[in-house]
């Protein structure tokens, strides 16, 4: 279902007033890591949708490598989210990590994201394959081009045919980055997939320095979208504090953006 020999054309999801995949211009996606409290959230809502971002991120459910990291608000911040987003006519999107929390997830946003480290969760990908709701799917630390496209057909056969791959670098020997960018497989996946491809700097960086450059050049390879993340106060995040892009530089980030357009 998610290959070119099924459908030829490109797939283009509508999720409120946006429009992404195909012919339509690129999408940014950006947000904190986590939710964290309202005025937080407010004041980078502000800041995107004034940019010209329509889909707000931030977590409420954080997959952290330790357990007594920040574990993310939970219903709490799901609430937030929607309040926030709702209040400058933007989407929201959160991540879901659990079956169990698919209903409540679904509830609140207008995209479930499935993280890197549940792309290989076939329970999950099941379970969001039965909601209405597009998924946002993340290419798992070391998953083949297969194994991602594989995880998608889980959610397409399961009815759900809005989903948008999302390339966020994969583990490889490199510790400059903290991840690698596989650029090869945006284009890759674009050729061998109908579906819309957005690529997250951010968790593929791992560094401020390089969000730009990576950007550009993700969207000088076809993708549809651009997911970033961006903190009022970086230093003090509850997650990603080396990563997140301060006010200042995400306007400098998005007007570095505008000067290259996607490649058709
Ligand atoms: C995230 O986007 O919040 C996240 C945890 O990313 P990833 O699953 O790609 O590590
Ligand atoms: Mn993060």
């Amino acid at each position: 279902l998610v290959s070119r020999k099924q459908k030829s054309e490109d797939t283009v999801l509508t999720i409120g007033d946006v429009r992404i995949g195909g012919s339509e211009a690129p999408v940014l996606i950006a947000g904190p890591c986590a939710i964290e409290s309202e005025g937080q959230m407010d004041q980078t809502a502000a800041l995107v949708k004034e940019l010209g971002g329509g889909i707000l991120r931030g977590g409420a459910y954080k997959p952290r490598t330790s357990p007594y990291g920040f574990q993310g608000m939970g219903v709490d911040g799901l609430q937030l989210g929607r309040k926030v987003a709702d209040r400058h006519g933007m989407q929201f999107m959160t991540e879901v990590m659990d079956t169990r929390d698919v209903e409540v997830v679904a509830q609140y946003a207008d995209i479930l994201q499935i993280g890197a480290r549940n792309m290989h969760n076939f329970s999950l990908l099941r379970e969001v394959g039965a909601v209405r709701r597009p998924v946002l799917l993340k290419r798992g630390l070391s998953a083949t081009m297969e194994e991602w496209l594989y995880a998608a057909e889980y959610i397409l056969s399961g009815g759900n045919e809005n989903v948008i791959m999302c390339e966020r670098g994969i583990r490889t020997f490199e510790k400059w980055t903290r991840n690698t960018l596989d650029l090869s497989a945006v284009a890759l996946i674009k050729q061998e997939s109908h579906l819309p491809v957005v690529v997250d700097v951010t968790h593929a960086a791992g560094r401020r320095d390089l969000l730009l450059p990576l950007a550009r050049a993700a969207l000088a390879v076809g993708a549809d979208g651009i997911h970033v993340e961006v903190h009022p106060q970086p230093a003090t995040a509850m997650s990603d504090n080396e990563q997140q892009l301060d006010f200042e530089g995400f306007r400098q980030f998005v007007a570095g953006l505008n000067l290259i357009s996607k490649q058709r």
